[in-house]
Formats: structure tokens, sequence, C-alpha cells
């Protein structure tokens, strides 16, 4: 192993360890009312001692947040084929609308009358959304794909508690992304889950017997978690129908679909849309997000409310549907979402929307081909935006888990694939290359596959120590999740 790769990351220090006491970089200006003894104004409730705060001068302030964000890693510094996440590349016009002063200096409580360009721009999203999903009827309030499902399921409920009809269970194929069944719990229904058949897609037979009158709806995504397209989408969701219940598109895999078919036209009578995924909106590290909600004609009415209607006369106005479930999100959601996903969609228009689906799909197949051999292939069928390798036989033979191999593609400078999900694939790797890299990068990262499925072979000892180049090497992540230790406690 050479030097290089042996290198650990010196760590340095935190912001409250460099500095000095006498050290500031903001000037108070003169003071300009009487002087007062704060201590003495407050009595008991003035503090005892000083409060902590770092003390740095501009520059040591500028170069600590520039080291950070240089060992941060985003979709701006490298390859993140983050299956089932949709890391693409955020365009900076997105960014530039979103700032200028008519969108970001307004006040959710202006009257309508003073910002019909904002109520404008998100009736313009909801039309295109409509369209895009072919399910007219927009709510743009959720503030997550996981909001979005539960927002669709608790319209569905109230369609069936309308009709007079309290229905129990949501079914689930085995490939739902955790969000699905956790949403189900949510809303009071319980989850009965069926298996996918040797192809992929959910198994016909196993529907049909869980199918009855109890069931309340389906929660599908198509393309699935596994980025196969289920070829028995309509008669799926006409089975789902001919019980009564109705169809839930998880509308997270949309990027591969775009301008080429529609959820509505599969008959799913609702979905939620991922914004932050689908349309380009930066996403990761807990948000802000988007995940409006589309539905039928027929599950309108049931829609959150406020959304944004227009008038005869042409103006726009916030209206709340007759039967609605209310509000879900304080205000009209998270408007600076919404101006990216609006500015994304006028700018590529209906011929680069559809395009951007080919060039993902195109893309995947391309990284998948090239693996193949190297890698099993969890189904081996054409996919759409992202497909699922197993590590199954590297573990088998040479003792080495998916894990490791992630851990070693950050050697590369890559951010390893999703991992260990969907779980009915054994030592999952599931990639999704996004349309918004260049061939030469995508080539860069299968030889960086192909480099690792090598090493397995000469070297697998090697591959359980890595990373070997990041700022830190293997952290302990059960206790980063359960005992996550984020805050600076000063010494006493
Ligand atoms: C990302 C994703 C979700 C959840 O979306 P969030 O915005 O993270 O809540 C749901 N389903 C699928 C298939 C996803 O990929």
């Amino acid at each position: 192993m050479s030097e290089h790769m042996k290198r650990e990351a010196v760590a340095r220090p935190l912001i409250f360890e460099i500095g000095s006491p006498e050290s500031r970089c903001v000037e108070a200006p003169t003071l300009d009312v009487p002087d007062i003894d704060m201590a003495a104004t407050l009595g008991s409730g003035a503090r005892s001692r000083a409060v902590r705060l770092p003390h740095v001068t501009e520059i040591e302030i500028a170069r600590h947040y520039q080291h950070l964000a240089s060992v941060n890693f985003g979709v701006d510094s490298g390859f993140y084929p983050l299956g089932s996440c949709t890391m693409k590349y955020n365009p900076r016009i997105d960014e530039w609308a979103c700032r200028l002063p008519g969108f970001s200096a307004i006040h959710p409580y202006q009257p309508a009358e003073s910002v019909q360009g904002a109520l404008g721009l998100m009736h313009g999203l909801q039309d295109a959304l409509g369209e895009i999903s072919g399910l007219p009827a927009v709510s743009l309030q959720p503030a997550a794909g996981a909001h979005g499902e539960l927002t669709a399921l608790m319209a569905i409920r109230a369609y069936h508690v309308a009709n007079g009809d309290a229905r129990k269970r949501v079914i689930i194929p085995d490939t739902a992304h955790g969000t699905n069944p956790a949403t189900v719990a949510m809303c009071g229904y319980s989850v009965t889950q069926v298996p996918s058949n040797d192809r992929g897609g959910v198994d016909l037979e196993a529907l049909k017997a869980a199918l009855d009158t109890d069931v309340a709806a389906l929660m599908l995504t198509n393309p699935n978690t596994l980025g196969l397209f289920d070829e028995n989408i309509v008669a799926i969701t006409d089975m789902v129908h001919a019980v009564g219940a109705l169809a839930f598109c998880d509308g997270a895999n949309l990027n591969a679909i775009l301008g080429k078919v529609r959820p509505g036209d599969m008959g799913f009578d609702a979905m939620h849309i991922n914004l932050h995924k689908t349309f380009a909106t930066p996403h990761g590290g807990g948000g802000p997000g988007a995940g409006p909600v589309c539905v039928t004609d027929a599950l309108a009415e049931f829609l959150p409310g406020p959304v944004v209607v227009k008038d005869a006369d042409g103006s726009f106005a916030l209206a709340t549907p007759a039967r609605s479930i209310g509000r879900i999100k304080a205000f009209l959601g998270n408007f600076g979402v919404l101006v990216r996903a609006y500015t994304y969609i006028r700018a590529l228009g209906a011929e680069g929307i559809t395009e951007v689906s080919e060039q993902a799909v195109l893309s995947a197949n391309y990284v998948k081909e090239r693996l193949r051999g190297a890698f099993d292939l969890a189904y081996d069928r054409t996919c759409m935006h992202e497909f699922v390798l197993s590590g199954e036989r590297q573990r088998k033979q040479h003792g080495v888990r998916t894990l490791d191999m992630a851990k070693r593609l950050l050697d590369h400078g890559v951010h390893p694939p999703t991992v260990y999900f969907p779980l009915l694939v054994h030592e999952a790797i599931m990639i999704e290359p996004t349309e918004t890299e260049s061939l030469e990068v995508l080539d860069e990262f299968v030889d960086a596959m192909l480099a690792i499925a090598r090493e397995v072979e000469e070297n697998p000892e090697m591959l359980h120590e890595a990373p070997y180049t990041t700022p830190v090497r293997r952290l302990d992540e059960a206790a980063a999740v359960k005992q996550p230790d984020l805050a600076w406690k000063p010494a006493e």
C-alpha cells in the first residue's frame, strides 16, 4: 500500500479552539444611547459569567468555513450516484431566480393583490406538475417526499370516509422505500406487504390474494426502487380499482419517466413528486425540500388548503378545497424550492424535460452494462434511471462486504452509491448516475468500481480498512445515529 493511501488527514481545531480573547471580526458602532450596567439592571437574571463565543479575526473565520466547505462532499464536488436519491446537478439559474427580491423579500402575510407574481408562479407550477403527472389537481404544501405521501394518503382516507367506507389496510410491495410503511402507520392503516416476482415487479397472484374491500390503497413506485418499470402496471391499478381501493404512486422516481409516461395514465389516483430530486433543487442534510401532491379530479376536494386558483379576471387567489383535510404546512410550503423547480421546468421546456429522462435512463444502462461481469446484477433487465448490483459474490468468495467496497470508493473521490437497499437484494449496491454527468465521469466511476473488484480478489484484507484518504476513517455508524454528539462543550 502506498504512503499516499495510508495518509490520515490532520484533524483541524474547532472554531472555539482557534483565535485569542482579544480577537474579533466585528466592531460595534459608537454608543449613542446612555450606557447602563446590564448586570445591575437584570439583577439575579444576569449571567454569572461571560458568554463563551469564539474570538477570531475575519481571516480566521473565513479560512475556518472555507476548510469545512472543502471537506464536505456534494454534487458540486464530484460524482454522487446515490440510488433512489437523484443527486443531480442543480443549475445555477434556479438559485438566481429564487433570490430575486420579488420572491425572496415578500412575506406570507402580505395581501394576495401585492404578491400576484409569486401566486402566479405557484399556479404555473401546479399546472406544470398536473400536466407532467397526468393528475390535474395539485397541492404544493408538503415539505418533503414522506410528507407528500402522508398528505396523499390522508386525502385518500378522507375520500373513503366521505363515502362511508372505513377501510383498514394499505398494500405495499417488498421493494418499497421505507417511508411508505411509515406513512401507512402514521395514517392509522395497517400494512400488507406483497412480494416481487422474478422480474422485480409486483407478483400479481400475491396482489390478488391481498386485495379485498378492506384495502384503502396500494402504494407503488414505478419504476420501483430496483429501477425496474412494472410492465403490468395497468393490470395492477385495474385490480386495485376493482375492489374500490385507490392507487397511490410514490413519485420519487419520476426522473426516469419525465415527459415519457404519466402516472395518471397508468391508472394512479394520486402521487407525490419530490421537487428536490426530479426538479433539481438542492437536497440532503434534511432539507428544505418540497413534495407536492397531484390527484385526480375525484380527490381534488380533499387536498390540503390553501391552493392557488385563477379567478375569472385573471388574478390569482388562495382557496381551500371544499372537503379539505386542512393545512399540513405553515403558509404556502417551502416557497424557495417551488421557485427553483418552476425555473427548472421553464428553462428546460417540454423537450428538455423529456431529454432528462432519456439521458438518465441511458446513463444508468451504460454504467450497468460496463459493470456487468464484475458484479452480479440483481435483476438482469433493461433498467430505468437506476439499477441494483449485488455484492454477494464478493462476500462469499473473498469475505469483502458491500460496505467495504463503498468505503473504498471514497478513496477514488466518489460518493458511494446507496448500499443495503432495497432490502430484498443481498449486499445491495444501488446506482443512480442521473442525466447530468458526462461520459468521462461515468467511465471514471466504472473504472473505479472495476479497480475495486480487482482489489477484492487480490487484496481483500486491505478493503476492510478503507477509506484511507478521508479526513476521518471508519466511523461507528450505529453510535453516530443513536448517540450523536454534535455540540461543543466548554471545559469547566
Ligand atoms: C426519497 C424517496 C422518498 C422520500 O422522500 P423524502 O423527501 O426524503 O421524504 C420516498 N420514496 C422514494 C422511492 C424515494 O426515493
